[in-house]
């Protein structure tokens, strides 16, 4: 069957970028989004309407070949009626894994790939006595809709059990022991229908509350990258998964433990776009769409970063020699993911000093 009309639950910056690298291929994305204004919806058709919108839903796997998305907290189930009208990849079963931290972590540990210690939360007694058993310093955070350090407060001592409690106190938790990381790393990597498999370089991320500042790639550990392969492929296999999935890991004594996983395009992936010979988008696409998948070799090495709450000064960054510059289209708000850059060169020195100075032009608010 020829797939070429692709329907994209969500029409943010991903969905934005998905229908961009589309384009090239004759691949036409439309979405689904609340907003016509929405980052996507300006750069190609959507309809509007809830995710969970039953009958637009269905508007729009009838005008899809096959059904995709780019944002992860949609209900499954509202998902589960269009599976009859178009296939859903990836499967709703990653999905449904990806939205509760406890499944993906059990998932995770079922594969044999380390997790934090941690403890379902869902009282204030559970609470003391799981900081009791795993210590501290720890992290408490939302099972569910937490995303970009939403949702999450680290606890350094027992004086702070109440503080925790107070601000996101519930039933639907999880405390996790704190990990000590040398850096935060992730990996992309894209399967098609057939079970094709490729897999982009690990990129080293830095985050600052929670939410991603900027990455850096390709970082050359060859164990690292073959175990995150090996950990991805398990996921991968164990999920019959079709398109680009994420999984985001700690490196903790030159060990990885897996944080979480995206079952979509990531944002620690944008690099590639102008860094690999085909973007996490492209292959995302040509994944859902029974293409054969492209090459994920690194042409340099590259630096991306997201420009958060405030659009930095395009032209003074787009100074910088190997520099592409990415708006989203969105309006300003504090914390929001406005656009991102990335920087391309030969050698990691010049990719390292040209991310110094874009850095100093860049304020995340
Ligand atoms: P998450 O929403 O789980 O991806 O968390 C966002 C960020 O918070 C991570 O990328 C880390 O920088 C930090 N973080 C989350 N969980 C932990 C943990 N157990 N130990 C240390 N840092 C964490």
């Amino acid at each position: 069957m020829k797939f070429s009309r692709v329907g994209v639950v969500g029409a943010g910056q991903l969905g934005r970028m998905l229908a961009l690298a589309g384009y090239p291929l004759g691949l036409r994305c439309t979405f689904l989004d609340r907003s016509a204004a929405s980052p996507a919806g300006q750069v190609a058709p959507i309809l509007t309407g809830d995710l969970e919108d039953a009958a637009q839903l269905a508007a729009l796997a009838a005008c899809s070949d096959v059904v995709t998305f780019d944002w992860e907290n949609i209900p499954a189930s509202a998902l589960k009626p269009i599976e009859r009208l178009a296939p859903l990849r990836p499967p709703r079963a990653a999905l449904e894994a990806s939205q509760d931290r406890l499944s993906e972590k059990a998932l995770f540990s079922k594969l044999r790939i380390p997790v934090a210690a941690h403890a379902a939360v869902d009282s204030y007694p559970q609470l003391t006595a799981a900081a009791r058993k795993l210590g501290f310093p720890g992290v408490l955070k939302t099972r569910r809709l937490g995303y970009d350090g939403k949702g999450q407060f680290v606890l350094r001592d027992r004086a702070q059990i109440e503080a925790a409690w107070t601000a996101i106190g519930g039933a639907g938790l999880v405390y996790e022991k704190f990990q000590s990381f040398t850096r935060e790393v992730s990996i992309v990597g894209s399967r098609s229908a057939a079970g094709q498999t490729v897999f982009y370089p690990l990129s080293v991320n830095s985050h600052g509350g929670g939410i991603l500042h900027y990455s850096v790639a390709p970082y050359a550990n060859a164990k690292l990258e073959r175990a995150a392969r090996t950990y991805l492929n398990r996921i991968m296999n164990a999920l019959d998964y079709v398109g680009v999935l994420t999984v985001e890991f700690f490196v903790v004594k030159g060990r990885l433990i897996a944080n979480e996983m995206a079952p979509r395009v990531h944002n620690s992936g944008h690099w590639t776009i102008e860094g690999c010979v085909t973007s996490q988008f492209e292959n995302h696409l040509r994944a859902i769409c029974d293409l054969p998948l492209g090459s994920t070799r690194a042409l340099g090495h590259a630096a991306m970063i997201n420009f958060l709450g405030t659009m930095p000064d395009r032209r003074r960054l787009l100074n910088i020699d190997g520099l592409a510059f990415h708006d989203y289209g969105k309006e300003p708000r504090p914390g929001r993911k406005l656009g991102h850059c990335t920087i391309l060169k030969s050698r990691a020195a010049e990719r390292d000093s040209a991310l110094a100075e874009a850095l100093k032009l860049i304020r995340w608010t």
